[in-house]
């Protein structure tokens, strides 16, 4: 996917500050931070919303929580707490269509969010 933003940093083509990193998935920090913590995990494989996953995607869609627990540790918010968040269509603020899973933490965290 040449035109996809995500896709063009996981092939190196757009640099990013690379956190976490193994065979399927590639964590790095977000470039508009919403908190301290903000960091994208993302599929190396273009998938384009969590709708487009399939029962094949399944250990893929391990791998991306695991790397948000890395990335968490990685930034000493296992014990603080952080949130991993995926938006899903527009509607829910996806804005890049490639799934990324967002993490984020380091202050206080309201719920519901917005
Ligand atoms: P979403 O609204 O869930 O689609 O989130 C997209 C996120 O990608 C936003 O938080 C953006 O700040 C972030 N983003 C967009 N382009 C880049 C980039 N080149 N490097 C890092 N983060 C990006
Ligand atoms: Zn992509």
């Amino acid at each position: 996917m040449q035109d996809c933003v995500f896709c063009r940093i996981v092939a190196g083509q757009i640099p990013a500050k690379k956190v976490f990193e193994d065979g399927a998935v590639l964590a790095f920090e977000d470039v508009n931070p919403t908190a301290p913590v903000h960091v994208l995990v993302v599929p190396k494989r273009h998938i384009e919303t969590l709708n487009d996953a399939s029962p094949s995607d399944t250990a893929l869609l391990g791998q991306l929580l695991l790397a948000a627990t890395a990335v968490a540790r990685e930034k000493n918010l296992t014990e603080a707490g952080y949130r991993a968040v995926i938006n899903t269509m527009a509607g829910a603020g996806q804005v890049v269509m490639h799934v990324h899973l967002h993490v984020i933490g380091g202050r206080d965290l309201a719920w519901p969010p917005g």
